[in-house]
């Protein structure tokens, strides 16, 4: 069986006052030896990879990477891994990062699906949230993309951002809709300690956005969303038919992938490796001749079963008791089956043609459902 590949790249232009993932800007002098170092750590894996079902490449910002670059780290993922003939291939990138000819690169290696960080289709919003492009930036990549040949388009766009009004939520949404992407996720905005918001709103100068409107920004887009021909597959992905995102599948299976780069994570013989964060600190330890890992955590199988519940139950579609059955070889019944029972009498899930999924409150309250298997 085939796994998911996953490479960050850490390096951003500059970063979003919102944002807390491993990423850092000011740092592009150590790309080069970043570079080395993913490519010798792809090397590393090789012996526990037969075969690559789908590459993801996020970030961070790989649209960062110079054309030449960019072949070179596609000829080395397939150096080293088998990639299945009929791989989805996804790349990150960010409007203002991205000319016609790098995207028509990112074409030729294979790369068969973009995932555009818009946000939001307001240009003070964008200004507010540290982005480094503005709404026409975006519709300029959205259109060299189309150019390129990119037909399975992923739009990224954000809600509940602390001064974002119901109509403005409805303007982002109308504006993506109007390109129609193949794909859409929505973000709900977390104001994270130690960011930029995190210190404005310890400090007074922002407030969180109320709970009532959040969710009805989230309830209006699943109506617009899906009255446009988008199944809502995740709680928070839509997508056109046949083009639900295939590698973001794998996590929400909980299934094995493996993670390349700074700060990534692999999932492994029920094993979870994390990567050290640190771009210096990842390239000398892989440089080092070593595995990056920073932590290791070996999942007791409760636990496992448990995550993959929580995580199936993100699908709408939910996920067959019998399959996990088989797939764990233990009584699930017997280890979650008073839970989900629980659950199911409380109105938040349901059975439908054998299959467990939310409800429609459940999904309204997923995170309070999840607590009960994790
Ligand atoms: S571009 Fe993405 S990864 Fe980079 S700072 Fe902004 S939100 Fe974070």
């Amino acid at each position: 069986m085939g796994v998911g590949l996953y490479l960050h790249f850490p390096f951003c232009q500059q970063k979003c006052n919102y944002c807390d993932f491993n990423s850092y800007a000011g740092m592009e002098h150590l790309l080069p030896k970043y570079l080395s170092a993913i490519k010798q750590e792809l090397f590393l894996y090789k012996v526990h990879v037969s075969v690559v079902n789908s590459i993801y490449i996020g970030g961070g910002t790989p649209s960062l990477l110079a054309i030449n670059d960019i072949t070179t780290l596609f000829d080395s993922i397939r150096r080293n891994f088998y990639v299945a003939d009929r791989a989805e291939v996804t790349m990150e990138v960010n409007p203002g990062s991205c000319t016609l000819e790098k995207l028509k690169v990112i074409k030729m290696n294979g790369v068969n699906r973009l995932s555009i960080g818009l946000q939001s289709f307001n240009n003070e919003s964008l200004k507010k949230l540290g982005r480094i492009h503005t709404v026409e930036d975006f519709i300029r990549t959205y259109q060299y993309a189309r150019q390129a040949g990119f037909d399975n388009i992923n739009v990224d766009v954000i809600y509940g951002l602390p001064w974002q009004t119901g109509e403005e939520w409805q303007d982002t949404l109308a504006g993506v809709v109007e390109l129609d992407p193949a794909h859409i996720s929505l973000y709900s905005l977390t104001i994270e300690e130690g960011t930029p918001f995190g210190r404005e709103l310890k400090a007074g100068k922002i407030k969180k956005i109320d709970e009532d409107l959040e969710a009805e920004m989230y309830e209006n887009a699943v109506k617009l969303l899906k009255a446009n021909g988008y199944e809502h597959y995740e709680i928070s992905n839509f997508a056109k038919p046949g083009k639900r995102c295939l590698h973001n599948q794998i996590y929400w299976r909980n299934e094995e992938y493996v993670g390349i780069g700074a700060g990534a994570t692999s999932y492994m013989g029920r094993v979870r490796y994390t990567n050290v964060k640190e771009i210096p600190l990842y390239i000398e330890k892989v440089f080092g001749n070593d595995y990056a890992t920073a932590e290791k955590e070996a999942l007791k199988l409760d636990k496992i079963i448990g995550e993959t519940i929580m995580l199936n139950l993100r699908l709408l579609d939910g996920f067959r008791m019998d399959d996990l059955t088989k797939r764990f070889k233990t009584n699930i019944d017997q280890l979650y089956g008073p839970t989900i029972k629980v659950l199911s009498n409380q109105g938040l899930l349901k059975e439908e043609a054998g299959m467990l999924k939310l409800t429609d409150h459940g999904l309204m309250i997923a995170n309070q459902v999840f607590q009960r298997f994790v």
